[in-house]
């Protein structure tokens, strides 16, 4: 593409170009010839209760009103008392900010947040939209390296990475690309390395705990949620996939009221939202929230496509690495460059992401946000795109 008379760099992601280049594929071949693995685009039914609150909803104009810019104030109530009660948290509705989604919790967050020079680190795989979106900001982006067995931050390099200018951390778990669910210890050790970072420097460097998957575990373990480990610690949360509803953009900041700046960065979050552009998230979907608040859509259908994959693909001679949680995981690339395997793959209909999305060269992240009979019948795709490489692995 040309972009002569537009701002240079700003372009589409990798994974919405291969899920445009899926469904055009899709008219030539069908549906049902393409093995789509790019998009995290939920798949298991939304909840008949949401659909009812919502048609419910609709009727009444004062759903289709303005709300204030951090949201209706019952549903941000709700929300605080809702996290206090599964978690032990301390919230008040003053805490909480609704949004259109993650993603315009994180441009908000990142925005009332960073100045000029701050530094911010990201831990490899990172989800592809936290560089982007900061790419906005005059700040420099840092990245950790993951532990090559856990695929966990490797903490020895977070620990040299810090310095006087680090402002925010951001930690994604379960994990997308990699499904990976961060252990206990391993956050405990990060609120451990930023609590001796910030006496050091004396700044306050923030966690921002990016969770659009907290629910979405398959193991029964329990989820490590943040204001138990750190103070200076911040929430982006969406219902866009564990509700499955991430067309009706709806998610909301959460702040630990502890944190040393808690009431001037709600403040700054108004303002941060004006200068995005945003108004309020969608009403209907705001006062949706109180009725289905702690409901997720029924994930067993991605617990058993996460079975058929790990299985097959480890027996076709694949190396796997799946996490506890979230509809993803990764395959080491069968070359060194995982877009040109990515390439390859094409050519029998299986459409995988590089990992280089995510900051992780050699892989490839597979979406198994599909249906269970799709998964199947992709097993064939992905033995023939491994035999196609004979000796070459
Ligand atoms: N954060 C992570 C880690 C994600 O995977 C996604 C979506 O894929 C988002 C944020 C954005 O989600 P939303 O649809 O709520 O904006």
């Amino acid at each position: 593409m040309n972009q002569k008379n537009l701002k240079k760099g700003v372009k589409p992601s990798k994974i919405r170009e291969l899920f445009e280049y899926s469904n055009s594929l899709k008219k030539k071949v069908g549906v049902e010839n393409v093995y789509d693995f790019s998009i995290g685009n939920p798949y298991a039914p939304v909840p008949q209760k949401v659909k009812d609150e919502i048609a419910r909803l609709a009727q009444d104009d004062r759903n289709h009103s303005y709300t204030s810019t951090a949201g209706d104030p019952n549903t941000r109530e709700v929300i605080a008392s809702y996290l206090n009660k599964t978690y032990g948290s301390k919230f008040t509705a003053n805490h909480i900010f609704i949004t259109c989604g993650a993603a315009s919790a994180l441009a908000i967050s990142f925005n009332a947040l960073l100045e000029d020079g701050d530094e911010v680190i990201l831990f490899v795989p990172h989800f592809p939209e936290y560089p982007t979106i900061l790419s906005n900001l005059n700040v420099k982006v840092t990245l950790v390296n993951p532990d090559a067995i856990t695929i966990e931050p490797d903490l020895d390099d977070l620990k040299n990475k810090i310095t006087n200018k680090t402002k925010l951390v951001i930690i994604d778990t379960p994990n997308n690309p990699s499904g990976v669910l961060y252990k206990s210890e391993t956050i405990k050790s990060i609120a451990q390395i930023l609590e001796e970072k910030q006496k050091e420097y004396g700044t306050s460097i923030y966690m921002l705990s990016d969770e659009p998957y907290r629910e979405l575990i398959y193991t029964g373990k329990e989820y490590p949620f943040i204001t138990n480990f750190y103070r200076n610690s911040i929430i982006t949360y969406s219902f866009s996939k564990v509700l499955s509803m991430p067309g009706d953009r709806i998610g909301y900041i959460a702040i630990n009221p502890e944190a040393d700046e808690a009431d001037d960065f709600m403040y700054a979050a108004v303002g941060a939202s004006r200068t995005l552009g945003y108004v309020c998230a969608p009403t209907i979907f705001q006062r949706l929230i109180p009725s289905i608040i702690g409901m997720t859509s029924d994930f067993s259908l991605y617990k058993e496509n996460r079975e058929i994959l790990v299985n097959n693909l480890k027996e076709i001679g694949y190396t796997v690495i799946c996490g506890e949680g979230a509809f993803y995981l990764l395959i080491k690339s069968l070359e060194e460059d995982a877009n040109a395997c990515c390439e390859r793959a094409k050519k029998f209909n299986l459409i995988l992401v590089p990992g280089d999305s995510f900051g992780l060269k050699g892989y490839l992240r597979i979406s198994y946000a599909l249906p269970v009979e799709t998964v199947k019948k992709s097993i064939k795709a992905f033995k023939d795109l491994y035999d196609s490489y004979g000796d070459k692995k």
